[in-house]
C-alpha cells in the first residue's frame, strides 16, 4: 500500500473518533453544564458513567486500530525453487499433488483446502496459509485467523485484535445507549414544549448515537454469534469449501469457543488486552477433539 493510500485509510477511524469526542464534549458542555445544572447529584452520576464508557470505548478502539496483525510463521514459507517448480505444474491436479507433497516434506499439518480441493497457498507471500489464515489485499500480508478487513479501523480483524474489536463494538452500543437513554427526557421535553432550552449539539449527538448504536448493536449480535459458533466472517461465507469433509467444524461448544477468543480469566473479559488462546496456526476441530478424547478414555471392558 502506498503512503498516500495508507494515510487515506485512517480517514474513517479519525472521523469516528472525532464524532465520539464531539458527542462527549456536547454531553458535558451543554447537557450536563446547562440543562442539568440544578441537579448536581444526577450530573455527577451521569458524568461518572459517561466517562467510564467513553474511556473504555476509546481504549478498545485505539487497541483495535493499532494492533499489529499476527503473521504466518517462517516455517510456512516456501523456497523460491519450490515455488518455481510449482509454477511449472500446468494442471490443477498436478499443482494439488505438488503442494500436498511439499507440505508433507515441510512437516506442515493443514486441514483447510481451497475451492479446488488444494492446500491453500499464497503466491504473493510465497507461503502456505495455516488453517484460518488469509491474505488481505489491503494490508498486503497473510494474517492468522483473519475475520475481515474493516475500513472503520483501517486494520484487519483477526487473531491479533478480534477480542478488542468485539469490545469496541460492545462499548459503542453501551455508550450510544447511555447517550440516547439519558438525553431522551430532554428531547421529549423539548418536543412537548416543556422547555425552551435548545441545543443543536445534543440534538445531533442524540441522532448520531441512535444511528451508530443501532448499527453497532446489529454488528455486535452478529459477531457474538460468530464467536459462539467459532467461525470467522470469511469462514461463514466459504463454509462449503474450507474442509474436504464439510461436517468438520471448529465449534467446540459455547464455553470453549468463548474462551478461545476472550481467555479464561473473567476479570480480563471486558478489557481490550490480548487474552485469546492458541498459536493461531493449529486449531482444534470438533472431530479431532472427540477422537483424542476417545483415545485417552480408559476402556471399561479391558481396564
Ligand atoms: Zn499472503
Ligand atoms: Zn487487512
Amino acid at each position: 500500500m502506498s503512503k498516500v493510500a495508507k494515510c487515506l485509510s485512517y480517514v474513517l477511524p479519525v472521523l469516528l473518533l472525532a464524532v465520539l469526542i464531539s458527542s462527549y464534549v456536547a454531553y458535558i458542555h451543554t447537557y450536563c453544564a446547562k440543562f442539568l445544572k440544578k441537579e448536581p447529584v444526577l450530573t455527577v452520576v451521569l458524568l461518572v458513567v459517561l466517562n467510564i464508557l467513553f474511556l473504555m470505548l476509546v481504549w478498545a478502539l485505539l487497541t483495535t486500530v493499532s494492533a499489529r496483525p499476527k503473521l504466518v510463521p517462517e516455517k510456512y514459507k516456501v523456497k523460491k525453487e519450490d515455488f518455481e517448480a510449482y509454477l511449472k505444474c500446468a494442471e490443477t491436479e498436478a499443482q494439488k499433488k505438488f503442494l500436498s507433497n511439499l507440505a508433507d516434506r515441510m512437516g506442515l499439518v493443514l486441514d483447510q483446502r481451497s475451492s479446488f480441493g488444494m492446500l491453500r497457498f499464497c503466491s504473493i507471500c510465497l507461503q502456505f496459509k495455516p488453517d484460518r489464515a488469509h491474505h488481505c489485499s489491503h494490508c498486503g500480508v497473510c494474517l492468522l485467523k483473519m475475520d475481515h478487513h474493516c475500513p472503520w479501523i483501517a486494520n484487519c480483524v483477526g487473531l491479533h485484535n478480534q477480542k478488542a474489536f468485539i469490545l469496541t463494538v460492545l462499548y459503542t452500543v453501551l455508550y450510544c445507549s447511555f447517550y440516547v437513554g439519558t438525553t431522551m427526557p430532554f428531547i421529549l421535553a423539548y418536543f412537548n414544549g416543556h422547555t425552551d432550552f435548545t441545543t443543536v449539539p445534543i440534538m445531533v449527538g442524540f441522532a448520531i448515537a441512535g444511528l451508530l448504536g443501532t448499527m453497532a448493536a446489529i454488528f455486535y449480535l452478529y459477531h457474538c454469534s460468530l464467536v459462539f459458533r467459532n467461525e470467522t466472517t470469511l469462514e461463514e461465507m466459504q463454509r462449503k469449501v474450507l474442509f474436504i469433509q464439510t461436517s468438520r467444524t471448529y465449534n467446540l461448544g459455547f464455553r470453549k469457543n468463548f474462551i478461545q477468543v476472550f481467555g479464561r480469566k473473567w476479570y480480563k473479559w471486558f478489557l481490550p488486552i490480548y487474552t485469546s488462546e492458541g498459536d493461531g496456526c493449529t486449531w482444534e476441530t470438533k472431530e479431532s477433539r472427540s477422537s483424542s478424547r476417545q483415545a485417552t478414555e480408559p476402556n471399561r471392558h479391558n481396564p
